[in-house]
């Protein structure tokens, strides 16, 4: 992947923004156990960060998805997951869809808000009887001449209780589970939505996660996102985005888990000699940095299929995976060196070592993506 000079200055923009917006900011807001979302989100929308891939007539910047990466990686910055994933959800997870297949009426409604960040987004897929099986969701849009009445609930809602819009996976017919699914945007505030109690998490929690309940919710047709029919489809492309963002704005996180590491051990003795001077610790560290740059580099790779107008579910799905697993190696591993202050609340590592369990589950688990490898390789189920 070649930078110019524009994904430079992007890169500075959203990492000045991240160190004065996001990081001073974010103790105090896992203590709230939440972000003021309408108030940073405006402040991204006024910089023209929310649209920075969608089209221009809708606000966006129209440019492609190694812009959208550029982004993504430069949040980082902020060192907060919360902060961080509650905001791709808006750039990447609730919104692509919309702008790809929604009707240029339902984009003027829905679009242009979020990417001035007027509107705080959700993407609402997960249930209770279906988070890695999506397509046994239950959740139903009964059709009513021009509208749909939607009944059933949601789980693991990232940014529900702040959220004005939710884009939803919904059944609308008995037809076989993966075409019988459609995108609809269900406003919030409509009568039949009801919010559920915060879930109270092992980590990221300086984002809101609920369950959303739908009892006859009523909207109409033109609400939905693309044809009727082809949800799921339409779903699994958006996960793409989504799980390259959950990598990609990860390895800031990753490379100041070593960063810090090294500046404690070189402060802190032992034995007569700095924790540091330990050539198996020094091996180590450099064996982690090591796989978070080999990480990088298949990050970019799957970007450039994609920015190419190819597939990349395969190589976003290692990605995926692979940052899963080493984030959690990193932050044990790290977390170790820091002896008993890693073990404590307020420690950096150990905030990374909560927040980064999510990466193995959230937007498809290891096992999910495991069987998404199978599948390209050829051993795995049709
Ligand atoms: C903090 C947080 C935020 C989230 N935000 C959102 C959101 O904004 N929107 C949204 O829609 N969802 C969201 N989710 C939901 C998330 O996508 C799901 O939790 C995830 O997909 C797993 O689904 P599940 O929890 O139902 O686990 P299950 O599907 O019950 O899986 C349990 C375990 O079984 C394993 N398993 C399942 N099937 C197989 C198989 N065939 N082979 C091997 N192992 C298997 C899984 O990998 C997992 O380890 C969020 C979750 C969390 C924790």
């Amino acid at each position: 992947m070649k930078f110019n000079d524009e994904h430079k200055a992007l890169y500075d923009t959203v990492k000045n923004f991240a160190l004065n917006e996001i990081k001073p900011y974010a103790a105090e807001w896992e203590k709230n156990e939440k972000f003021p979302a309408h108030e940073l989100f405006k402040k991204m929308g006024d910089l023209d960060l929310l649209g920075i891939t969608k089209n221009q007539e809708n606000g966006g910047m129209g440019l492609d998805y190694s812009y959208g990466m550029v982004f993504a990686e430069a949040l980082g910055y902020g060192l907060d997951s919360g902060v961080i994933i509650s905001t791709g959800v808006q750039t990447d997870m609730a919104t692509p869809a919309l702008d790809r297949f929604g009707s240029k009426e339902l984009k003027n409604e829905f679009l242009t808000p979020a990417i001035s960040g007027e509107y705080v987004t959700s993407i609402a897929v997960s249930e209770h009887s279906g988070g890695s099986d999506v397509a046994a969701l239950k959740t139903f849009a009964k059709s009513d001449a021009d509208d749909y009445i939607i009944k059933g609930q949601k789980m693991w809602i990232t940014n529900a209780t702040q959220a004005d819009y939710f884009c939803t996976l919904v059944n609308t017919s008995n037809d076989p589970p993966h075409k019988n699914k459609s995108l609809v945007i269900i406003p919030a505030k409509l009568p039949g939505v009801e919010i559920g109690e915060k879930i109270d998490k092992l980590g990221l929690r300086t984002s809101d996660t609920a369950p959303v309940y739908f009892d006859d919710v009523r909207i109409p047709k033109r609400y939905r996102i693309g044809e009727e029919g082809e949800g799921f489809s339409i779903q699994m492309q958006q996960f793409q985005e989504e799980r390259i963002f959950l990598s990609v704005s990860s390895l800031i996180i990753l490379d100041d888990c070593i960063k810090q590491t090294i500046d404690y051990c070189k402060e802190r003795n032992a034995f007569q000699k700095k924790i540091i001077d330990n050539q198996v610790i020094q091996f180590r560290l450099a064996e982690l940095k090591t796989e978070i740059e080999a990480l990088r580099s298949l990050i970019y790779r799957a970007c450039e299929e994609f920015v190419d107008g190819k597939d990349m579910t395969y190589l976003a799905s290692m990605a995926k995976l692979k940052c899963g697993r080493l984030i959690r190696e990193v932050s044990d591993s790290c977390l170790q060196y820091w002896g008993g202050m890693g073990f404590t609340w307020e420690n950096p590592l150990s905030k990374i070592y909560r927040d980064g369990r999510l990466m193995s589950i959230g937007g498809g688990t290891d096992e999910i993506m495991l069987s998404i490898i199978c599948k390209h390789i050829g051993i795995g189920k049709k």
